[in-house]
């Protein structure tokens, strides 16, 4: 989940937004009359995704279109308290013609496992709207804010630009979307909008106790002797700068994995740079980066085939854990060496 660097897009001296309006490109193919709409998810659907993707579904659908939501991946079981997650289908083809279809916090068209190309044969207007800043522009319509902590934060100023009321189950889905994305409000993508707009939802409907306590205070008990037996194998650097984790396969059930961000314990270590946590999965390493501004991480995921934000990143790599573990803690090292160069994140 993403930290990107703090960015200057809805900050200013005094404190007033400065934002810049939703682009019209957007608000045009949602203002017309209503017709089919696919909202398209990325791989392993995180909280911003699926937030933003159930939010403007329900606004769409309000207003009479035909909504189907889906993407490659299910839902996490993490996340089945979102309102609608189970709207929220597994697709293996699109199926029929859409008039639009969206999609969200998705910057690589490959991660829609070719469902993208599918719905865009359909002659569908595609709708590109995301926070990553390496998006690849993949849409009829590209709407790119790096500056945004979440897209959740977009999406809620989209459906303020189309005059939608924000229904607490909306307000609930994008409040989730930016807690997960800001570490609850913690990381150095947050800006004085990320408030305002977590305030406006709150007004709207989310209930923060109710979120924080679904996404953090929902472990069966067994998870912290998982979460020892992973703690115990985390690895520093001699100079400190470097932690990472290798969790070798079987070693904790993978649904408590995907549970847990558990690369932000060798990040929060006070000396580490750079943070890293790798999994084996079947055939391919998963590789979760994190830095604290000296590196841009996403620079180092994207020498893998990868992405991310400058401060979390991440990618997927063919070959055995250790190779790949010692690949990536290579380059990583690299890039902290040469940080203050070339290697410097904005
Ligand atoms: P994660 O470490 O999986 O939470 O991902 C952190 C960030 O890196 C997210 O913004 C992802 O979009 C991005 N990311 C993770 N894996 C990949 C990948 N294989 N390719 C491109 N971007 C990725
Ligand atoms: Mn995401
Ligand atoms: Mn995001």
């Amino acid at each position: 989940m993403p930290l990107a660097s703090r960015n200057s897009s809805s900050s200013s001296t005094t404190g007033s937004p400065v934002t810049a309006p939703v682009p019209s490109a957007v608000l045009i193919p949602l203002s017309k009359p209503a017709g089919r709409a696919l909202m398209l998810g990325h791989i392993h659907p995180d909280a911003d995704v699926l937030g933003t993707l159930l939010a403007l579904g329900e606004a769409l659908a309000a207003r009479g279109w035909s909504v189907v939501e889906g993407g490659p991946h299910p839902a996490p079981a993490l996340l089945s308290f979102l309102p609608g997650v189970e709207r929220y289908r597994t697709l293996a083809s699109v199926e029929g013609a859409f008039d639009v279809v969206v999609l969200t916090d998705c910057p690589n068209p490959a991660r829609t496992e070719g469902l993208l190309e599918q719905a865009r044969a359909t002659g569908a207007t595609i709708l590109n709207i995301d926070h990553h800043h390496d998006n690849r522009r993949y849409g009829g319509v590209n709407w790119i804010d790096p500056g945004a902590a979440a897209t959740g934060e977009m999406v809620y100023r989209l459906l303020t630009a189309l005059g939608v009321p924000v229904t607490p189950a909306m307000a609930t889905n994008l409040f989730t979307a930016i807690h997960t994305d800001t570490g609850s409000f913690r990381y150095s993508n947050v800006t004085d909008e990320t408030f305002r707009i977590a305030g406006a939802l709150v007004v709207a409907g989310a209930d923060p106790a109710f979120v924080s306590s679904a996404l953090y205070e929902r472990r069966q008990a067994e998870s912290l002797r998982w979460l020892g037996e992973s703690l115990r194998r985390i690895e520093v650097s001699s100079d400190g700068k470097l932690a990472w984790l290798s969790l070798a396969h079987g070693i904790v059930p993978e649904s408590f994995i995907e549970a847990e961000e558990l690369v932000n314990y060798p990040r929060s270590i006070g000396s580490v740079r750079v943070a890293c946590f790798l999994r084996q999965l079947g055939e391919h390493v998963k590789v979760s980066l994190r830095g604290k501004g000296d590196v841009d991480v996403s620079r180092v995921a994207a020498r893998f085939g990868g992405g991310g934000h400058p401060n979390a990143a991440g990618c997927t790599i063919p070959g055995a854990l250790e190779a790949v573990t010692r690949d990536v803690l290579a380059a990583v090292r690299l890039a902290l060496d040469t940080a203050g160069d070339s290697g410097r994140a904005a």
